[in-house]
C-alpha cells in the first residue's frame, strides 16, 4: 500500500508530455475517461463526496466514522513493529488519536513533528492501543473550510484526483449551459441544468446523501430529463430521415392466385392470432413509399419463420425479390430448408425459385445462384451474410430479412440497405425495405428507450399443442441420472440434445469438452445409441450432415456446443441437457430450452450446474438458473435478463450502436423516459435548433452513429 499525500495537494506539475505526441499525460487520461468538449467535464459527475466542511470533535467520532479533525500533534515516532511505520499522536483537546503511515516522506515526518498543528481527514478506527486513523490525509490546519461536499471523481492512471477535480471545475465553468429546453416544456419546478450541475458536482453538506445516492433529487431528475429526451430526439431524427428515404411500394392482393394465398392454403396448420396481425402489420408498412423498420419479436418456437415466409411472398406477389440472412449457416440452412419447403412448390410454376447463398459453397453452386438472383429467378435468397456480399447483384430487392439482427454489425446492416438500388432499372435511390427478427423480447422500457425509431410487432402466443417444458436443476454429481432418462427418452423413440459450453480442453477453464462428452455418453448409453456432435469448429459440410441425420431421427442424441441455440428446430427432440449451465447467460439458456418442447410430447429440460468451490454457484448465476425453473415465459425471461445484466450488456454495444444510457435508469424513470418521448416531436417541430443543440451537447459526435 502506497502513502497518501500528506500534504495538501500542490497544484499540479506541468504535464510531462510524451516525446512527439504533443499531447501531454494528463491530455491522455482525459480522453481515455471520454473528456474533450467543456461540457463533456461539466456531465462527468462523481462517484461520491468526501465532507470537508467541517471539523469535528473527536470524543465525538464514533468509531468508524470518517471525520475530519484538527489539533496538536504531542508525539510522533517511527516504529518497527511489525513494519516501519510512522505513528504520531493528535489531541484535539476533546480526545486524542493515533495517525498512522507505512511508506512516508521525511518532509511528512516533519510536518507532524509535536508541537504542528494540522488537520487530518481519515476513517476513526477504534482499537486496543487507542483510536487510530490509517494514511489520513493532512492538511495545515486554520485553513478556511469549503462550503461544499468535496467531489470524488471516477479516475485513471496518470490522473491525479485533484488534476483531474479541477479540470473539472473548468469545464463546467466554461460551458454556457444555457437552457435548450423552453421553460414551459420541462416538467413542472424542474431545476435550470447549470444549477442541477453546479449542485451535483458541488452539493452543500445539508443534502440528504441518499437523494444523491438513488438519484431521486431535483437535480439529479433535470439531468436525466434531458439525457432521455437527447435520447428520444435522435432517434426521432434517425426516424425521420429514414422517412425521407423511399422503398418500393409492395400493394399486391392476397387474391387466390396469389403466392400469398396459396402459401396459406398449403400449410398444414393456420397461423395464430398472432402471426396474422404481425402478417398485416408488415403489409401495412409495405404498401408505404417509406422504408419499413420493423423488428419482429416472439418467442422461442412462436412461429417467426413463418411470418418472414408471408412477408416474402408479398413482396414476391408485387415482382420483386426478398431476401433473408441469418447470423450463422445452421439457422440460415434450417430456414432454407423451412422456405424451400413452403414455397419451391408454388414458386415452381412461374419458373422461378428459392436460391441459397453461403461463403462455404463451392464457387461454382455460388456462382448460379449469384447468376439466379441477378436474373431474378430466384424469387427468395436465403443464406448467410454472402447474401450481401458485393458479388451478388439483385434485380429487385424490395424485402430483406434480418434473423437475430443483433448479431449483424452496423456496416452489414449498411451493406443491405444499399442492395436495392443495385437493381438498376427503377430501383435507382431506392431502399428495401426491412424486417427483423429477434427471439429475445426486448423490454417494453427498453424498446422505448434504445429502439424509439423501431415499429414493433411481437408474437405473444405460441401454435397450439404445445406442452410446456418441464425445467429440472440437478447439481453435476446426478449424471447417472440424467443418463437413465435419456435412456427413458429413446426408448419412447424421442431424440435429446446435451450442451457443453466448450469444444476443446482448456488448462485454464476446466470444462468438459464436447467431444470427450460424446464418447463418454456413447459408452454410457452403449452400442445401440448413436450419438453425434456438432462443434463451430467442423466444416460446414460436416456440421450440415449431422444437423441433417438428427433432424431425420438416424442420430438420437446430439452433443453439442452452443452453435444449435437460435433456430434449430428438431420437433421430436424432447429433451434437453445443458452442462455448466451456471456458466451461460440467461436469455442463451432460455433459446437453448426453446430447442425442446416443439412438438405435442411432453419436454424436459435439465440443466446440470458444478458449485463452485465454495460448494455454491455465484449470485447471478444463482438468480439466472432460477429464472429457468420458475419461468418459460420469454417475455418474463427478457426482464429478469435485464434486471441481472443491465442494459448495456443486455443490449450488447454492436446490437445498438446506440450510445448507452449514464444517468437515466429505465427501471425507475419510465415516468422521465415518457416524458421525454412525447416532448421530442414538438421540441423537434416548433424549436429544431434548439433540439438539434440538445442532441449535440449529449451525444456529439455519436450522434451520428445512431443514423446507420
Ligand atoms: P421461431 O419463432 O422460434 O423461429 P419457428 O418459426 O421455427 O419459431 O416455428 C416453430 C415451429 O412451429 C416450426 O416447426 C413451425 O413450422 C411451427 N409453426 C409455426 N407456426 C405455426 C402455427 N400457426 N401452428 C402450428 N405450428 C406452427
Ligand atoms: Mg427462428
Amino acid at each position: 500500500m502506497s502513502a497518501r499525500p500528506l500534504a495538501s495537494p500542490a497544484p499540479a506539475p506541468a504535464a510531462p508530455r510524451a516525446p512527439g505526441s504533443g499531447e501531454s499525460q494528463v491530455q491522455r487520461a482525459l480522453k481515455k475517461l471520454g473528456l474533450a468538449r467543456d461540457i463533456d467535464f461539466a456531465l462527468y459527475l462523481p462517484l461520491r463526496y468526501e465532507d470537508e466542511t467541517r471539523i469535528a470533535q473527536l470524543a465525538h467520532v464514533r468509531d468508524g466514522e470518517h471525520a475530519q479533525v484538527e489539533g496538536t500533534i504531542v508525539d510522533s515516532e517511527v516504529v518497527f513493529r511489525p513494519r516501519r511505520q510512522l505513528i504520531a499522536t493528535l489531541d484535539d483537546g476533546s480526545d486524542t488519536c493515533q495517525l498512522r503511515f507505512f511508506n512516508f516522506y521525511p518532509s511528512q515526518q516533519k510536518q507532524l513533528a509535536p508541537g504542528s498543528r494540522v488537520r487530518a481527514r481519515g476513517e476513526v478506527r477504534g482499537g486496543f492501543v487507542g483510536r487510530t486513523m490509517l494514511h489520513p490525509v493532512i492538511k495545515a490546519a486554520g485553513t478556511a473550510l469549503p462550503l461544499a461536499l468535496t467531489p470524488v471523481y471516477a479516475t485513471t492512471a496518470g490522473l491525479a484526483q485533484p488534476v483531474l477535480r479541477r479540470a473539472v471545475q473548468a469545464g463546467l465553468a466554461r460551458t454556457p449551459l444555457e437552457e435548450l429546453i423552453p421553460a414551459e416544456l420541462l416538467p413542472h419546478n424542474a431545476w435550470t441544468l447549470r444549477a442541477a450541475l453546479e449542485f451535483l458536482h458541488h452539493p452543500t453538506p445539508d443534502v440528504a446523501l441518499a437523494a444523491l445516492e438513488d438519484r431521486s433529487h431535483p437535480a439529479w431528475q433535470r439531468l436525466k430529463a434531458d439525457e432521455l429526451l437527447a435520447q428520444q430526439l435522435s432517434q426521432l431524427e434517425a426516424r425521420r430521415a429514414r422517412e425521407a428515404q423511399r422503398a418500393p411500394v409492395l400493394r399486391a392482393g392476397t387474391g387466390d392466385g396469389s403466392l400469398h394465398a396459396r402459401l396459406l392454403a398449403a400449410l398444414p396448420f393456420s397461423p395464430t392470432g398472432a402471426q396474422a396481425r404481425a402478417d398485416r402489420e408488415i403489409a401495412a408498412d409495405l404498401a408505404h413509399r417509406q422504408p419499413m423498420h420493423r423488428l419482429l419479436q416472439g418467442d422461442v418456437g412462436s412461429g417467426k419463420t413463418l411470418v418472414a415466409a408471408l412477408a416474402a411472398a408479398r413482396c414476391i406477389d408485387a415482382g420483386f425479390q426478398c431476401a433473408l440472412m441469418a447470423p450463422t449457416e445452421i439457422l440460415a440452412s434450417q430456414h432454407f430448408g423451412k422456405l424451400v419447403g413452403w414455397l419451391d412448390p408454388l414458386l415452381a410454376a412461374q419458373g422461378r425459385r428459392v436460391a441459397w447463398l453461403t461463403g462455404s459453397q463451392k464457387k461454382r453452386e455460388r456462382d448460379a445462384m449469384a447468376a439466379a438472383v441477378e436474373s431474378g429467378e430466384a424469387a427468395l435468397v436465403v443464406g448467410t451474410h454472402a447474401v450481401i456480399s458485393e458479388k451478388v447483384r439483385f434485380q429487385r430487392l424490395a424485402l430483406a430479412i434480418v434473423d437475430e439482427q443483433h448479431r449483424f454489425g452496423v456496416a452489414q446492416r449498411l451493406a443491405l440497405r444499399g442492395k436495392a438500388s443495385e437493381g438498376g432499372d427503377g430501383m435507382q435511390a431506392l431502399e428495401p425495405h426491412l424486417l427483423m427478427m429477434s427471439a429475445t423480447p426486448i423490454p417494453r422500457t427498453l424498446a422505448m428507450s434504445y429502439y424509439a425509431d423501431l415499429d414493433v410487432s411481437t408474437l405473444d402466443e405460441l401454435p397450439p399443442g404445445r406442452t410446456p417444458v418441464v425445467t429440472k436443476l440437478l447439481a453435476e454429481h446426478r449424471r447417472d441420472e440424467v443418463i437413465a432418462r435419456i435412456h427413458g427418452q429413446i426408448q419412447q423413440g424421442r431424440q435429446v440434445y446435451w450442451v457443453c459450453p466448450l469444444i476443446e480442453e482448456s488448462e485454464a477453464v476446466d470444462l468438459r469438452n464436447a467431444t470427450a462428452t460424446r464418447d463418454e455418453l456413447a459408452d454410457a448409453l452403449g452400442e445401440t445409441v448413436r450419438v453425434g456432435l456438432l462443434h463451430s469448429r467442423m466444416p460446414t459440410a460436416e456440421k450440415q450432415a449431422v444437423m441433417a441425420d438428427f433432424s431425420a431421427g438416424t442420430l438420437q442424441v446430439l452433443v453439442s456446443t452452443t452453435v444449435i441455440e437460435v433456430g434449430v428446430d428438431v420437433p421430436n427432440a424432447s429433451l434437453m441437457v445443458i452442462e455448466h449451465s451456471e456458466r451461460f447467460g440467461l436469455s442463451q439458456l432460455h433459446q437453448l430450452r426453446g430447442r425442446v418442447g416443439r412438438g405435442a410430447a411432453a419436454s424436459a429440460c435439465v440443466l446440470l450446474y458444478a458449485p463452485g468451490d465454495s460448494g455454491r454457484v455465484g449470485q447471478a448465476a444463482k438468480a439466472r438458473l432460477t429464472a429457468m425453473v420458475e419461468t418459460a415465459d420469454g417475455f418474463e425471461i427478457a426482464r429478469r435478463d435485464l434486471d441481472i445484466r443491465g442494459p448495456g450488456e443486455f443490449l450488447g454495444a454492436r446490437q445498438s450502436g446506440a450510445p448507452l444510457l449514464r444517468f437515466a435508469d429505465l427501471g425507475t424513470d419510465q415516468r422521465l423516459l415518457e416524458w421525454a418521448r412525447d416532448l421530442a416531436p414538438q421540441l423537434l417541430d416548433r424549436h429544431a435548433d434548439q433540439a438539434h443543440r440538445h442532441v449535440d451537447r449529449w451525444l456529439g459526435t455519436r450522434a451520428e452513429f445512431l443514423k446507420a
